[in-house]
């Protein structure tokens, strides 16, 4: 993309508004600006963002063996009457009357659709188990929406749901979740740590909310520092394999960790002072098993084999999209701005033409980026080379490209790792071989 002809409204002034430092750049960066209290418009920066994430959360689950589907944003007020949810759901809910008078709502999540459009298709017991999965905005009218896309009202989420047979089937599709989500947050570039989480007034013990540490986080969280050693992803594991899943999860939740919730004083007292962190995390994901909880409300049942009538067991599975995008910065800044992870970063490589107008630096500037596609911003524009280093720094783009007038003439380029601070003086095509995937 040109940056020249690209929507792109970088700020100089720190935005009043924002109290966090993900918000504050993420609006000085021009990746979203709010169009109504916790409603965001995404900026074609930080739409790539967010197409970057959602991109890895896909194949993460359909390598899982999730199926994607699409399920609509409005639902049935009468859907959500099955379950019993429409009158304890409460304020969070966007109830909307359409010009029948009938009751509908914005979904805040798809329990509900899920379980009926499962319950509806699916003959015998054979069908089953069956795990979907869908990315689609959701609406929660937060009582405080803040912090930008940490905690909007209007927001996109990966949600995925599984029905199993039984028990057992149902523990199988919550480990494969979470080794799923363990992968995806690697691939992701950030740190997310699963901690034992609240199951509320359904009981157990099976729920894990996933959190990036970082100081404007808004729960409490402790955990063992062995989980920063742990490496859960480079073991091959099958997901096909009850045994390899059930000794990933055991590994994964052999250390201690847990937000304030639910914290064991007695379990924390045992663990190495030398070990112990305790610091403030931002949720980024949740997995759930809830068992036959809406099934059963909601009347889906299937003839087992000997006759005898199965109520199928449930799990849900969230991972907050738009909210990762603010955690990533959270978790990946510095005093100039926003440092990317490779792999979400809305261009992996910005290109810094500082003197347009001059002819090798043209001809070497359009000759990189008609090579590169789609993953590169040009810095095309007549500003001062001050003011594209700084704002580059600021986007956080992992690399620059940075050609001037001495360098070009003599087929050289500067290029910089964003993360590092790392400057190289190289040949146009070394240059180019180094930003190769992989290579970085
Ligand atoms: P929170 O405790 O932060 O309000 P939640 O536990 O109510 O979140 P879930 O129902 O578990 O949220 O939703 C799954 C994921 O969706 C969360 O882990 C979070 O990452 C994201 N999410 C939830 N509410 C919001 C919101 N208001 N804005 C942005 N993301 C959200
Ligand atoms: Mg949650």
């Amino acid at each position: 993309m040109r940056l020249s002809r690209s929507l792109i409204p970088t700020l100089k002034e720190i935005p009043a508004e924002a109290q966090i430092v993900s918000h504050r750049l993420m609006l000085r960066a021009g990746m979203v600006r709010q169009t109504a209290s916790g409603i965001y418009a995404w900026l074609p920066a930080g739409l790539r963002v967010l197409q970057k994430i959602s991109a890895i959360v896909r194949q993460e689950q359909n390598a899982a063996g999730v199926q994607e589907l699409l399920m609509p944003t409005i639902q049935s007020a009468d859907l959500w009457r099955e379950s019993g949810r429409y009158d304890v759901y409460g304020k969070e809910m966007l109830r909307i009357t359409d010009r029948h008078e009938r009751e509908l709502l914005y979904g805040p999540t798809n329990e509900e659709m899920i379980t009926a459009l499962v319950r509806d298709s699916v003959k015998t017991y054979r069908d089953l188990p069956q795990s979907l999965y869908h990315i689609q905005w959701k609406f929660r009218d937060e009582g405080r929406p803040r912090f930008g896309v940490l905690r909007g009202r209007e927001f996109l989420m990966k949600d995925a749901y599984s029905f199993d047979l039984d028990y057992e089937g149902a523990v199988l599709s919550y480990r494969r979740m979470m080794l799923a989500y363990m992968r995806t947050f690697q691939r992701l570039g950030v740190r997310a740590i699963p901690m034992v989480a609240d199951t509320g007034p359904i009981g157990g013990d099976l729920s894990h909310e996933f959190h990036v540490l970082a100081p404007t986080g808004e729960s409490q969280v402790f955990y063992d520092s062995a989980f920063e050693d742990l490496d859960l992803n480079s073991a091959n594991l099958d997901y096909e394999n009850p045994d390899d899943m059930a000794a990933f999860f055991q590994r994964a939740t052999n250390i201690y960790a847990a937000t304030d919730e639910k914290h064991d004083s007695e379990a924390w007292a045992k663990i190495p002072a030398d070990r112990k962190r305790e610091g403030r995390g931002i949720e980024v994901g949740q997995i759930f098993y809830f068992g036959p909880k809406y099934s059963q409300a909601m009347g889906f049942s299937l003839a087992g084999p000997d006759g005898s009538k199965i109520i199928p067991e449930m799990g849900s599975y969230g991972i907050g999209v738009s909210r990762l995008v603010g955690a990533i910065i959270e978790a990946s800044h510095d005093d100039a701005g926003i440092i990317w992870p490779d792999a979400v970063a809305p261009f992996s490589v910005a290109l810094l033409n500082l003197k347009p107008g001059d002819a090798a630096c043209d001809a070497m500037c359009e000759d990189i980026y008609r090579q590169f596609g789609d993953d590169i911003l040009y810095d095309d524009r007549s500003e001062r080379a001050g003011a594209k280093f700084a704002e580059a720094d600021l986007m956080g783009h992992p690399w620059q490209i940075i050609v001037g007038p001495r360098g070009a003439a003599a087929g050289m380029v500067e290029l910089k790792r964003r993360a590092s601070g790392e400057r190289f003086e190289l040949p146009r095509a070394a240059a180019l071989a180094k930003l190769q995937p992989g290579a970085a």
